[in-house]
């Protein structure tokens, strides 16, 4: 879809829920502070992390999102999940546990220049260029090694994905008088009960 946004927050099409167990839990906007520290490695790889993998699957989906983070929904552990067309449309689904993100040197980075938005701060985009191709390596939820690696929203998602778990929103990247009206325009947007 050459020309249109790139959008982390909504894509069209993804209808999923049917394949999911988990519990849709509310997503946590900016400003808590689970958002804004860096979250804890997993260490144990038990039923507990696969009920919130499951529930992560189901609010992402109910949100109809690209991808999620544990601590947006309030849990402060490493842990992603996504669904996501990589440049060539091709979707990707998993979930990465500990996830290290590695992207090409400075030199070898091409740059996608597309909008950005985020389940955690709703009906607001911004552009944000991000390197264009992008891999985590980290361990599935079975304890065992993963690594994904890909193009376009998918390579903007891995980034935008282990930032949350940093405990950065994309926001936190952009120029300081945008990140200051994009927080204003969510923030009216929320007043007026309309979050979109
Ligand atoms: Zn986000």
């Amino acid at each position: 879809m050459p020309g249109e946004p790139v959008d982390l927050s909504r894509h069209g099409g993804i209808r999923r829920e049917a394949l999911v167990v988990g519990e849709v839990r509310p997503i946590v906007h900016v400003g808590d502070p689970v958002l804004h520290h860096p979250c804890e490695p997993v260490t144990r790889f038990d039923e507990e992390l696969r009920a919130l993998v499951d529930d992560m699957f189901a609010s992402m989906y109910a949100a109809e999102g690209v991808g999620l983070a544990a601590n947006q929904i309030g849990v402060p552990l490493r842990v992603f999940v996504y669904d996501c067309p990589d440049a060539d449309g091709q979707q990707h689904q998993g979930v990465v546990v500990n996830p290290v993100l590695e992207l090409p040197e400075v030199g070898e980075r091409r740059l996608d220049p597309g909008d950005e938005g985020c389940l955690s701060v709703p009906g607001q985009y911004a552009p944000l260029p991000r390197a264009d191709h992008a891999a985590v390596r980290g361990l599935d939820a079975a304890g065992e090694p993963v690594t994904v690696e890909g193009t376009g929203l998918l390579a903007r998602c891995l980034q935008h994905e282990t930032d949350h778990l940093d405990g950065h929103l994309y926001i936190d990247r952009l120029p300081a008088k945008r990140r200051k009206q994009v927080l204003a325009a969510y923030q009216s947007a929320m007043a007026e009960n309309s979050p979109l």
